[in-house]
């Protein structure tokens, strides 16, 4: 009987057949450790003596190395994307090819090609690096109107391999492109595939069918502490969820919270806590979705750090979240506002809850009329006051974190490279998690 009841068992395991897994992918771009510590103390509320963890702190399951291929050790987003979209890795500024210039398949493929639908949710123009890895093939990540085409050209099947777009970038994809003996913009390009064409954040209630291409901005969107839409991420990734959801095919999602990295590269912290804040709520939309789901894997990691961000700076062992709070708007866009600006207290106090001390405000007022100059320092007056040290305009080679939840993830425990991640997301692919 015990026998019978065995083999049963195992015929019945043959006959379930594995089923597809939903692949949720998720980047903060440039968000090295530095910044989800940040964060930690940025969201704490002051009123308990606890310092309470954030969703990153729940979802932290490993780390990943991200060098690429060549000397530099330090990896720039196209080389970062085309290591976590292919599984291998290449030289930096190059999109999805590898040093000898061949072309690598990326996991967006990959799943298309099993079947899946496919989505990219960006704050970038969708023809930046880091889209660009999954989408398409290019010796350099400058050549964005190239980059653009190939939303539209790299298929399968006949039919785009991604078929939902989110994200900015009319200047790419709403200028006229040739394309064998026809010129057209990308954008009509895909209408004419069928793909219904969003315009505003406010229409995407109106996503309910695929394929589908919304752009938001010329290039990125607004940065979330300049926005009348701070969360303009989880907002895409609502309406990405839903549409995508609701079909009976399996979905890869690719979700990328962009601008973390370019609050990064002005040394920004009040821009860079802007942006995470939206990634946070991301990730905590998503981890409900999976919760939910039952057969959905998320993994989010970083493609690389921005900065050389620390929390501490000049010897002084404090850092001031509160200080970083009080700062409504980017360094470049209160420089731009206080550009001649007669009533210079006055005036930083539109964007600025502290006051300027004597010599700040002289210091101000000697470079008045220099909108760069102001952005030094209006830079410098909130990195003294929070104490937040920047090492590099540009990206620093510290290892990221890799967090997960759902079906698989225990896969992504530890210490792994960042092609191992594209590798595993690969393997659940094709052989379900
Ligand atoms: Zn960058």
């Amino acid at each position: 009987m015990k026998k019978f009841i065995f083999y049963s068992l195992i015929l019945l395991s043959m006959s379930i057949e594995a089923k597809p897994t939903n692949i949720i992918f998720l980047i903060g771009d440039g968000m090295g450790p530095a910044y989800t510590t940040a964060y930690r103390y940025y969201s704490d509320n002051p009123k308990t003596p606890k310092v309470e963890s954030t969703i990153f702190d729940t979802l932290l399951i490993g780390s990943a190395s991200t060098y690429p291929d060549d000397d530099t050790i330090v990896t720039d987003s196209a080389a970062a994307a085309t290591a976590l979209a292919t599984g291998h890795k290449t030289y930096n500024g190059a999109v999805g090819i590898n040093r000898n210039k061949q072309k690598l398949t990326s996991i967006l493929k990959t799943a298309k090609s099993r079947g899946y639908n496919t989505g990219i949710v960006v704050t970038s123009e969708l023809s930046h690096a880091t889209p660009a890895g999954f989408v398409a093939h290019s010796t350099s990540r400058k050549n964005k109107y190239d980059i653009a085409k190939q939303f539209y050209t790299n298929k399968f099947d006949g039919k785009p391999i991604v078929d939902l777009m989110l994200g900015g970038g009319t200047k790419y994809f709403n200028k006229e492109l040739t394309l064998g003996k026809r010129t057209k913009t990308v954008t009509k390009w895909l209408k004419s595939a069928g793909y219904k064409y969003f315009k505003s954040l406010d229409e995407l209630d109106q996503l309910n069918t695929l394929p589908a291409l919304g752009l938001f901005a010329e290039k990125g969107l607004t940065a979330a502490i300049n926005s009348e839409h701070p969360d303009r991420l989880s907002i895409m990734t609502e309406a990405a969820l839903r549409v995508l959801g609701k079909d009976e095919k399996p979905f890869f999602l690719m979700i990328e919270a962009s601008q973390i990295d370019w609050c990064g590269h002005s040394n920004d912290i009040s821009c860079a806590m802007a942006e995470m804040d939206d990634f946070a709520k991301t990730l905590t939309m998503v981890k409900h979705y999976v919760d939910e789901s039952k057969n959905t894997l998320m993994v989010a990691t970083a493609d690389h750090s921005t900065g050389g961000l620390s929390l501490g700076y000049n010897k002084i062992y404090q850092w001031k979240a509160d200080i970083v709070k009080q700062v409504h708007a980017t360094t470049r866009r209160i420089a731009e506002q206080l550009e001649g600006s007669k009533a210079i207290a006055t005036d930083w106090h539109k964007f600025i809850d502290f006051s300027l001390t004597e010599s700040e405000e002289r210091t101000l007022a000697a470079v008045i009329d220099n909108k760069d100059e102001i952005k030094d320092v209006v830079r410098q007056i909130i990195i003294n006051r929070s104490k937040t040290g920047w090492t590099t305009k540009g990206h620093d080679a510290v290892d990221v974190q890799v967090f997960a939840a759902g079906v698989g993830s225990r896969a992504f425990r530890g210490f792994q490279d960042n092609t191992d991640i594209s590798r595993k997301l690969n393997y659940y692919l094709i052989n379900g998690a």
